[in-house]
């Protein structure tokens, strides 16, 4: 039976591991190509390790498993010029994008996390995201899907002031929440001409980003070791539901939605997956 992404191309940034991994691995199974990129290198700022080419070709290689292509490209998604020259080469080979998910991100949440960590934030989350969507543009096809990895931290009260998660917290707030607007604007300009833009906020998701030793010491201080487990309490009681993580192809599931024509009149939706943590009692 043909998926519903049959024919389809989707560009991937962020794509070697957790959630853009689950999404390529997603889109693939509905019957897309796939252009992966990723930095495969470490950001200095950040207080936990990004991936390596080793996850980019496993990604390369669960969605050739699927039978489809995966195109994969190294490139930092901060560098307009380079990212620009890769997109092109890997839509060549391709014919072209349909669907574009801007979802290469760093959190540097933490009490010691240095000013520089702010450059790199905003770059990599907003400025990541805009050198994405500019980069994908000349080789987008008729009806095309945008689609943004935003937070609930964009929307989320006491995020950007507090203390606890430091310059690095109000760093990762911030550049969501301009990403969030970012793709409010869009989604207004780019309808007339059939483009749809929306953002996916998640909640607390299981990968390497919330896997690390920064967080856990954000969740108990106390602590000389923390570990995953000290920290289970802490990402609960952030989320409504009980559960204190969701698992990324929780997300692909949104993003399978939006890439489709089962959202085909959906443009500036900011689609919450956070297990309620954004809800308010009215
Ligand atoms: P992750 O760290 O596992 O994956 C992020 C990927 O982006 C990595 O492969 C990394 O190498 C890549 N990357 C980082 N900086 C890059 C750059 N400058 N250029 C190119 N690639 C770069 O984390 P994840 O949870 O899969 O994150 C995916 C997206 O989801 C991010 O935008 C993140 O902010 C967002 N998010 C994550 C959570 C969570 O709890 N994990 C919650 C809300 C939103």
């Amino acid at each position: 039976m043909a998926g519903s992404l049959e024919g389809k191309v989707a560009f991937i940034t962020g794509a070697a591991r957790g959630q853009g991994r689950a999404h390529a691995v997603r889109l693939a199974r509905e019957g897309a190509d796939i252009i992966a990129v990723d930095i495969c290198a470490q950001i200095e700022t950040a207080n936990y390790d990004l991936a390596t080419e080793a996850d980019l070709a496993e990604t390369a290689r669960l969605v050739a498993e699927l039978g489809r292509r995966a195109v994969t490209r190294v490139a930092d998604v901060r560098e307009r010029t380079p990212l620009t020259v890769a997109v092109a080469e890997a839509a060549a080979e391709l014919g072209g994008i349909d669907i574009v998910v801007a979802n290469a991100g760093i959190s540097l949440v933490g009490p010691e996390v240095p000013m520089m960590g702010w450059f790199d934030t905003v770059s990599t989350n907003l400025s990541g995201v805009i050198n994405t969507l500019e980069a994908a543009f000349p080789h987008l096809r008729e009806n095309a899907s945008l689609i943004c990895i935003s937070s609930m931290a964009a929307m989320m009260e006491g995020m950007v002031d507090n203390p606890a998660a430091g310059p690095g917290g109000a760093a990762y707030a911030h550049s969501k929440r301009a990403a969030s607007r970012l793709v409010h604007d869009l989604a207004l300009q780019l309808a007339p001409r059939s483009i749809r833009v929306n953002a996916v906020l998640p909640g607390n998701i299981d990968t390497p980003m919330i896997r690390n030793e920064a967080l856990y010491r954000l969740f108990r201080p106390d602590l000389e070791n923390p570990t995953w487990e000290d920290a289970q309490p802490g990402f609960q009681a952030m989320h409504k539901l009980p559960v204190p993580t969701l698992q990324p192809e929780d997300i692909s599931e949104a993003v399978l939605f939006l890439a489709s024509d089962s959202s085909r009149y959906v443009t500036g939706l900011q689609l919450k997956v956070d297990a309620g943590t954004l809800e308010r009692a009215r």
